[in-house]
């Protein structure tokens, strides 16, 4: 079987003031359809930079990624932009509503960004299932962490990705809040049969993955 994503020998430096960040030195990673692995790590230690890079946000200095087989380095922005719309939702610590946006319209930003018209009847089963459907109408500021949280994952499923990738989904919410996250989560790659890369400091949540792995001063194993 073909990994759905795979990067090959990733290496991404910063520069800081006078001083070089190694953030990523030299990272392979490859992951199946269907899979679902974790990522921990101390804090800094590069987690973020890698799920950027293998959702395409960002490209790496050198290496090589691969979605679905197909080199993504070296394509123009454009198609890049084109492939991640399509295959990749993703779901961020700090939620990234869009305040002035009713909780309908962020769940159909992915949409609208590429111009796509949101399936009604999709996008209301997704808030249904999130447990959001009676607060399409509200704003983020008229809701709960968890519930932001639910209308994030909702628009991560939005453009019906194959790929999740989630940075501590469940990082800003307490306990409780975060184990109903993962089951939602869980539930929704049943549903929808996906790919998932989570990066996550909390064991309960990393033990929802089949595979959980280690980041380590830039270093992944
Ligand atoms: P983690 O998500 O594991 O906390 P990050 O991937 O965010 O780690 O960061 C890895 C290292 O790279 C850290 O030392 C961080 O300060 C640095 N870094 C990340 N992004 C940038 C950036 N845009 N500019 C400068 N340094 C960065
Ligand atoms: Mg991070």
């Amino acid at each position: 079987m073909n990994a759905i994503i795979e990067l090959k020998d990733i290496k991404r430096d910063f520069l800081v003031g006078n001083e070089t960040v190694h953030a990523l030195r030299g990272v392979s990673f490859a992951i199946q359809p269907g899979e679902f692995v974790t990522i921990m790590g101390t804090s800094g230690s590069g987690k973020s930079t890698f799920l950027k890079i293998a959702g395409t946000l960002e490209k790496p200095d050198t290496g090589a990624v691969f979605l679905n087989g197909i080199q993504i380095n070296g394509l123009s922005q454009k198609k890049i932009c084109k492939i991640r719309q399509k295959k990749i939702g993703f779901i961020f610590q700090q939620y990234q509503l869009l305040p002035e946006y009713t909780i309908w319209d962020n769940v159909c930003m992915p949409l609208y960004i590429a111009h796509t018209v949101p399936d009604k009847a999709y996008i209301r089963q997704l808030l249904e299932k999130v447990g959001l459907w009676d607060r399409n109408g509200d704003y983020p500021d008229q809701l709960s962490g968890g519930e932001q949280q639910r209308v994030a994952i909702a628009r991560a499923m939005a453009a019906k990705p194959g790929v999740i990738l989630a940075d501590e989904p469940t990082g800003n919410l307490d306990y409780q809040t975060g184990q109903e996250i993962m089951k939602l989560i869980c539930a929704s790659r049943e549903l929808y049969r996906q790919t998932i890369v989570m990066v996550t400091h909390d064991m309960d949540s990393a033990n929802y993955a089949d595979r959980i792995m280690y980041m380590e001063d830039g270093a992944l194993r």
